[in-house]
């Protein structure tokens, strides 16, 4: 499932491609993905040029002057820009073509991805409510302490609540956690202020880690075959029960917090 920095580097991977480039026209093979693909985009997309490619949290803001594209990647999605006579395969469900011939294609076998038309994306209904970027100023110590008094979640759900940080998926709220010293099922209104400032650090850090990583595959989105975007990072924890902690050898747990799976050093967190 594409994280944030799988989002990123598709960011990064298109953006180049796309940006200033004027659309010819929207061919929606199958309009039924999470949320329907609005008849507007083929209306009112065409002959309007990209002005930026912008990421907020897991989605993808693609803004003209009529309009703003939201795209959200889902379970499986990914975005190649390829030359518009490429035949589509089976789960190419939608083309913007650019005057140059090429188009930005997104594949999607589970079909849990979107594209939507915004003229107002600030006020979106999946992006009003939204909390700080990881990576902004926004993001800091004194602020999780404050989002946190007085909450008996546990803290690994606390940071996978978009709205007190915007993004952060299961496999890297584990990871951060983990270089945090923090176990996952901690209730949240426990945290110290010292180790709000950490997380926010290795939350970070976890992050630009696996950007980094994807920053080899940018090639790739001008390849018509492969998964562009998708890479493998070396986790610590994350799917690693029963493996040997890399800091001190104790044996990673697994836990079932909520509906997802947490995984932890029973020696290094607490
Ligand atoms: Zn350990």
């Amino acid at each position: 499932m594409p994280e944030l920095p799988e989002v990123e580097t598709a960011r990064r991977g298109i953006a180049p491609l796309i940006t200033g480039q004027r659309v010819a026209r929207v061919v929606v093979r199958n309009p039924r993905l999470r949320w329907r693909v609005p008849t507007q985009l083929a209306r009112e997309l065409p002959g309007q040029k990209i002005n930026t490619v912008d990421r907020r949290a897991k989605y993808l803001l693609l803004a003209t002057d009529a309009g703003t594209i939201v795209m959200h990647l889902g379970m499986s999605g990914s975005l190649r820009v390829v030359d518009a006579s490429l035949p589509p395969q089976k789960h190419d469900h939608v083309d913007i073509v650019f005057d140059n011939g090429r188009c930005l294609r997104l594949r999607d076998p589970r079909r849990f991805g979107a594209v939507l038309w915004t003229s107002d994306p600030e006020h979106h209904p999946l992006l009003a409510n939204l909390g700080p970027e990881p990576s902004s100023d926004d993001f800091n110590a004194a602020y999780l302490f404050e989002r946190s008094r007085n909450r008996r979640r546990a803290v690994r759900d606390f940071l996978l609540d978009g709205q007190i940080v915007a993004g952060v998926g299961n496999i890297y709220a584990n990871e951060a956690l983990f270089a945090a010293g923090v176990r996952p099922a901690r209730h949240a209104g426990r945290l110290t202020l010292k180790q709000c400032a950490k997380l926010v650090k290795t939350i970070r850090a976890t992050l630009d880690r696996a950007i980094k990583a994807g920053g080899t595959t940018l090639r790739d989105f001008q390849n018509h075959d492969g998964l562009p975007g998708y890479f493998q990072l070396k986790l610590n924890v994350y799917g690693r029960k029963g493996d040997a902690c890399p800091r001190c050898t104790t044996k990673i747990k697994h836990l079932n917090l909520g509906q997802r799976s947490a995984f932890f050093c029973p020696e290094c967190q607490l």
